[in-house]
Order: C-alpha cells, then sequence, then structure tokens
C-alpha cells in the first residue's frame, strides 16, 4: 500500500513512479527537510542530556576569565607605557 499524502508536508503525492521504493514524500526538497529536522530533533535531545554537564565545565572556566582579562590589560598598560 502506498501513501497517498506526503509525510512531510501533508501534501498530495506525485504520481508514483514505477521503479523503486514506494515514496514517504512528495518531493526531494521535503524529504532533506523532514531528514533535517530528524536531525535537528536527535541533536537537541543530545544538547538538553549533556547541557548540565557543559554549564558546570563553562561555570568553572568562567571562574579563570577576570584575571586573564585583567592579566591581558595590564600587559597593554605596561607596553603602552602608561
Ligand atoms: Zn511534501
Amino acid at each position: 500500500m502506498r501513501p497517498r499524502k506526503c509525510r512531510y508536508c501533508r501534501g498530495p503525492m506525485p504520481p508514483p513512479a514505477s521503479t523503486g521504493r514506494p515514496a514517504l514524500y512528495c518531493s526531494l526538497t521535503c524529504r532533506r527537510d523532514n531528514e533535517y529536522a530528524v536531525a535537528r530533533r536527535r541533536w537537541e535531545e543530545r544538547e538538553r542530556r549533556e547541557r548540565p554537564k557543559r554549564e558546570a565545565e563553562w561555570k568553572a572556566q568562567r571562574l579563570h576569565r577576570p584575571l586573564e582579562r585583567w592579566r591581558a590589560e595590564a600587559a597593554i598598560t605596561l607596553l603602552r607605557g602608561s
């Protein structure tokens, strides 16, 4: 049985090709968009899982940052001689 509607845009399907697997999407664009949406959803799920760890790392890094910036500014001041 062949799906009668595009899985992605729910639009009407074009006339079926005589060869190959049954099409799920009305066009290459819809197939690509769907693949992109799936990949994006997976990426977002992974992001959500790993976020607490990353935020902890980010906070740990940020603790060192003001000192580094102060050093950089001090070095520039020394170079300028003012
Ligand atoms: Zn479509």
